[in-house]
């Protein structure tokens, strides 16, 4: 078994809320519990969400780590009991409820899936979180098969370069909106079939006019306004599936009518608060799904940026500005 010291450092958040400050402080290493691994961390994946907590707005679910990260790659150096010891000296990466920003990490063994020999540790870290998200909205709750047609918003993001990756290789057309050039030049790099600069031009009116069928399927992150014109585009049995409310939480006079006569699904979705066992299922479900297409080099994180741990504060600014295309990962 590996020398695990007992305490290590992590990056905590002082003052949580808007002037909230990134501090390295000293935290006891966690034991594994049963069907528990701990990790040695490598690497792990900036997210969102991480802003959204340091402010307050997005606390850990019950019992889960209050430090800061929600994905991790690694070296397993101890297994908890119930946990096979088979996993010990395997390099690993996975979704953490929390616990991300720290040398050390706990990953329930369910969670955790090998990292292919031809990942660097950083894409292997900024894999997780969107890959599964990614997945999850797509074919889990979308449902989607070959020949649909997609609408990705935030197509540059990290969820949105995750999608847009396995909506392809799943064999679907897939449009992207982006606020800058430089993003809609990434996604149609990738394979977007459309990339709509929403700065520029209305997308409703430009997918109407390439797509007069409408999109089968539509990931939102942003929701408010969006939700009437997500609507225009939907083609009949199409699905909107809002899974963050970065432009707004509501929307003045919806007309549910137009959705109504499309037979259209309006379905809102999260992750990190699902049970263990649903993430243990999503994850074994996108593992056989795409494990080979992933190990075969098919996909893999985009990688906007990678900076030291001890600089997360420098990722951070990145992504409140938008400027990531892809992932921003933090190395250990
Ligand atoms: P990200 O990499 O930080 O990218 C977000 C992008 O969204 C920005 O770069 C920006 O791109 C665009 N954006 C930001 N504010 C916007 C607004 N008001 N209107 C339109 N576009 C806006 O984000 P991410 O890590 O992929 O996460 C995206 C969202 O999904 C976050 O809110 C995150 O918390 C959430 N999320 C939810 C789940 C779930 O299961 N529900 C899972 C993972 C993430 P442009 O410059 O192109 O506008």
């Amino acid at each position: 078994m590996a020398d695990v010291p007992l305490q290590m450092q992590v990056v905590a958040v002082q003052q949580p809320g808007k002037n909230s400050t990134l501090v390295i402080e000293q935290r006891p290493v966690p034991q594994p519990a049963s069907g528990q691994l701990l990790v040695k961390v490598k690497a792990a994946g900036v997210n969102r969400a991480d802003l959204m907590q340091r402010q307050g707005h997005y606390p850990p679910p019950a019992g889960e780590s209050d430090i800061l990260g929600l994905e991790v790659a690694g070296i397993v150096v101890q297994v908890g009991s119930n946990a096979d010891e088979q996993w010990l000296g395997r390099d690993v990466f996975g979704i953490v409820a929390g616990g991300g920003y720290a040398e050390y990490a706990l990953l329930q063994t369910a969670h955790a899936i090998n990292k292919p020999g031809h990942w660097s540790w950083q894409q292997a870290g900024a894999a997780a979180e969107t890959f599964l998200t990614a997945y999850q909205l797509l074919f889990s709750l979308g449902g989607l098969t070959a020949g649909q047609q997609v609408l990705l918003h935030a197509g540059a993001s990290g969820v949105g370069t995750s999608a847009l990756q396995l909506a392809k290789l799943a064999g679907a057309k897939v449009a992207v909106t982006v606020g800058r050039a430089d993003k809609a030049e990434a996604c149609l790099k990738l394979g977007a079939d459309m990339a709509i600069n929403y700065r520029n031009s209305n997308f409703a009116d430009e997918l109407t006019a390439c797509w007069p069928t409408g999109v089968d399927i539509i990931l939102d992150p942003v929701a408010g306004a969006y939700l009437k014109d997500n609507v225009t585009v939907l083609a009949e049995d199409g699905i909107i599936i809002i899974y963050a409310l970065m432009g707004g939480r509501s929307v003045d006079k919806f007309d549910f009518a137009p959705l109504f006569k499309k037979r259209g699904r309006l379905v809102c979705s999260t992750l990190r608060n699902r049970s263990h066992q649903y993430k243990a299922e999503l994850t074994a479900s996108f593992s056989k799904t795409f494990g080979q297409a992933m190990r075969d080099g098919k996909f893999a994180a985009v990688l906007s940026d990678s900076v030291d741990w001890r600089n997360a504060q420098q990722a951070h600014d990145v992504m409140a500005n938008n400027n990531n295309i892809g992932k921003l990962v933090l190395t250990f």
